[in-house]
């Protein structure tokens, strides 16, 4: 449904592209799994799948119907299933799908073994190497792996285990963990993957044989403080609106819900067509940074459900129909998520069903 609100998030696939081909050269001799789950972190999962088809190794989606909506797509790749099966039925659908499913519990084993496919499944066994939330305990691997390798309808086998702390590269913590699924491997030679984007940038002794990219791809740091290579990003993502009236209020009067905020001296105040319902953050307090055509201000008051409000102090040209961004290249997301203490990824997800995507 086409809409006459100015509200987009304008989508550069090209930055995406970029991204990726940035993450395979941190990580040169690794394969990438492009992470498209949850839509593609709000960029919608077919037209980013589709504009990285021509160069990406695989895919990872967190479910089966993400990943029905890439083959539906025309998407041949590998495409893993980070969670695996919720049920032994949607084994069929793998199977005709030819999809690679995640084994991270003994129930998955279970359903698995007992399958009867048309075609072999590959498998990534997961490795609780110190998330502790799904995989074996690495004292499980070795047998695990027997029983499936055993097992005439499994094919390729993946040893994969993921990071809690890779954002934090100044903790022991991965180290730990890449030691804790190293040993429980065995030296057996297997392909591995560790790395979500905060290790490929961080720790290239996780990258291994398949890397794992998600929040790089679509241009945001993983971490809270700069860090260099991070810097090479481009951000995919640009969400903006327009001024939808300008005010000027002199200085004591409140603006918005519960007058949290009240001028301090006469005031030009733009309000925006975007709000908590379209996925700007509520807890967005005064001062979040935000672009009115082109220049940083800040936001005012509460955020609304359909609207912001923004000072437009010192803004030229700050009239009805100018252009607000609220993220993009100008305001980095992670800017407006430290403010309202939350992450890009939050941002990303959740930008609302009235937001219209423009590639
Ligand atoms: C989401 C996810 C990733 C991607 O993580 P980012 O931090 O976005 O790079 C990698 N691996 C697994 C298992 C995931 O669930």
């Amino acid at each position: 449904m086409p809409s006459s609100r100015p509200l987009r998030a304008r989508i550069h696939l090209d930055a995406i592209r970029h991204n990726y081909r940035y993450a395979k050269q941190l990580a040169p001799h690794s394969k990438a799994l492009a992470v498209v789950k949850a839509n593609a972190y709000g960029h919608g999962a077919i037209a980013v799948a589709q504009a990285l088809a021509d160069c990406a190794d695989g895919f990872a989606v967190a479910c089966i119907d993400e990943a029905m909506e890439l083959r539906e797509a025309g998407i041949t790749q590998p495409i893993v299933l980070l969670e695996g099966v919720f049920h032994a039925n949607e084994l069929a659908l793998v199977d005709r799908a030819g999809l690679s499913v995640v084994i991270h519990c003994q129930e998955q084993l279970a359903w698995l073994l007992a399958a009867r496919p048309t075609q072999q499944f590959n498998c990534w066994i997961k490795i609780d190497s110190g998330m502790h939330r799904v995989g074996f305990a690495p004292s499980d691997f070795n047998r695990v792996y027997a029983e499936l390798r055993a097992c005439p309808h499994v094919g390729e086998l993946v040893a994969i285990s993921h990071f809690a702390r890779a954002d934090e590269p100044n903790l022991p913590y991965t180290t730990q963990q890449i030691a804790v699924f190293e040993q429980a491997l065995s030296g057996l030679i297997i392909p591995r993957s560790l790395a979500n984007s905060a290790a490929i940038l961080a720790f290239p002794n996780a990258h291994a044989e398949w890397i794992r990219p998600g929040l790089m791809l679509y241009g945001a740091s993983p971490f809270a403080e700069a860090q260099p290579l991070a810097m090479a990003l481009r951000p995919a993502m640009t969400l903006e609106s327009a001024l939808i009236s300008v005010r000027n209020l002199p200085a004591g009067e409140p603006v918005g819900y519960g007058g949290s905020f009240v001028c301090e001296r006469p005031t030009r105040v733009g309000v925006v067509a975007i709000g908590y319902a379209d996925g700007y953050p509520r807890h967005a307090p005064t001062g979040t940074p935000v672009a009115v055509n082109g220049q940083v201000t800040r936001l005012l008051g509460r955020v609304s459900m359909d609207m912001i409000t923004v000072d437009l102090t010192g803004i030229i040209d700050a009239n009805v129909g100018a252009t607000v961004e609220l993220w993009g290249t100008i305001i980095a997301a992670n800017a407006v998520a430290a403010a309202s203490a939350t992450l890009a990824y939050q941002l990303f997800t959740g930008i609302g069903r009235r937001v219209a995507h423009c590639y």
